[in-house]
């Protein structure tokens, strides 16, 4: 039950609705990723086009979903949210698919995890903007093809290697979501704690900021948990202070560490002199999911610079040992 995960959790409902920015400009960071969209929107619109197929990926948290919405609204076209586990059958596709107006986005989130059958649909939907139809059964039976309106795919994944080859090459633009820096979440901490109208100093704001991971999502659950500490145990303003003891209390570190972490790190040095180790060695003696460890904890952690992901498997760094207070030899 970990708070700083990129993960959706239920508590997050109540307030990212309101918070998702919905145009290109309100979106902060990703530079390079807005830079191009930006083109490709703007010459897809020139040419009374749809935009071509988008693949975003990129660690659980860092703005995917919103980035469709806005790519929809700019693209002056409805959205339709789905994902991969969601579309069990081949008909489930087709139907929302034929219900799909001109420039529309379809948004499948992890669609890694579309199965087979399904994702088989998608090649001449996304290719030739058609839906190939069997009809009728054994030597009787016959293809139809129907046309589609001009839509566009968002696919969203943790990974761009977990899809297939054949679904990856049909994408036109395909993006990697980078974690933000400190500065960024600031911003968007007091972006968010505005349109809560909640009165946040700056060095509150850095605080969050700098405990969040490098993740919008976790930056704007930890600000709502401070807004409850600052009305219960304040007077409702997150003061620096405010946010430093809120924080502690959660037993988040000034890194954005907690048991988890520390728990990995530590068994990596005491059970397996540091490493390397591999990663289906590491999940087992932690008891964490391995895609959970290599997608969701391990990006920061690598970006800290606290451990190296190397062929033969995971190694501590020094920075590592010193921030857990562990003595270092070489
Ligand atoms: P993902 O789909 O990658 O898991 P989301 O798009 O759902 O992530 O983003 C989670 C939350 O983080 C959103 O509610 C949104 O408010 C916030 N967010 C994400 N990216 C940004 C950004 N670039 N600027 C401002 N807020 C953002």
């Amino acid at each position: 039950d970990r708070i700083i995960t990129g993960q959706p959790r239920d508590e997050d409902v109540e307030i990212e609705g309101g918070l998702r920015p919905k145009w290109m400009a309100d979106y902060i960071g990703q530079e390079n990723v807005k830079e191009r969209l930006n083109i490709y929107i703007t010459a897809a619109k020139q040419r009374n086009e749809a935009l071509d197929h988008v693949l975003l990926y990129g660690p659980p948290g860092l703005g995917k979903t919103t980035l469709a919405h806005i790519i929809a609204n700019e693209m002056k076209g409805n959205i339709r949210i789905t994902s991969g586990p969601a579309i069990e059958r081949p008909g489930d596709l087709a139907a929302i698919l034929t219900n799909l107006s001109e420039n529309d986005v379809l948004f499948i989130d992890e669609i890694h995890r579309l199965n087979r059958t399904v994702e088989e649909i998608l090649y001449p939907a996304m290719e030739d903007y058609a839906l190939d139809i069997i009809i009728g059964k054994g030597p009787s039976a016959r293809s139809i093809r129907l046309e589609l309106p001009k839509f566009t795919l968002i696919g969203a994944t943790t990974r761009a290697g977990l899809l297939t080859s054949p679904l990856r090459d049909r994408f036109g633009v395909i993006n990697k979501l980078e974690l933000y820096t400190t500065e960024q979440l600031t911003y968007i901490t007091k972006r968010s704690a505005s349109l809560l109208n909640v009165f946040i100093e700056e060095e509150g704001a850095i605080e969050i900021a700098s405990r969040s991971r490098g993740t919008p999502r976790i930056a704007n659950r930890l600000l709502k948990r401070v807004r409850d500490f600052a009305e219960v145990k304040a007077d409702g303003r997150i003061t620096k202070k405010v946010a430093i003891d809120a924080l502690q209390l959660m037993e988040i570190d000034y890194l954005g560490l907690d048991h988890v972490d520390k728990k990995m790190i530590t068994t990596i040095i005491s059970n397996f002199c540091g490493g390397p180790v591999g990663l289906d060695t590491l999940a087992a003696s932690t008891g964490e999911e391995k895609n959970t460890i290599e997608d969701v904890y391990e990006p920061y952690l690598l970006q800290l610079g606290f451990i190296n992901r190397t062929p033969r498997g995971r190694i501590v760094m020094e920075k590592a040992y010193k921030h857990f207070n562990i003595p270092y030899s070489e």
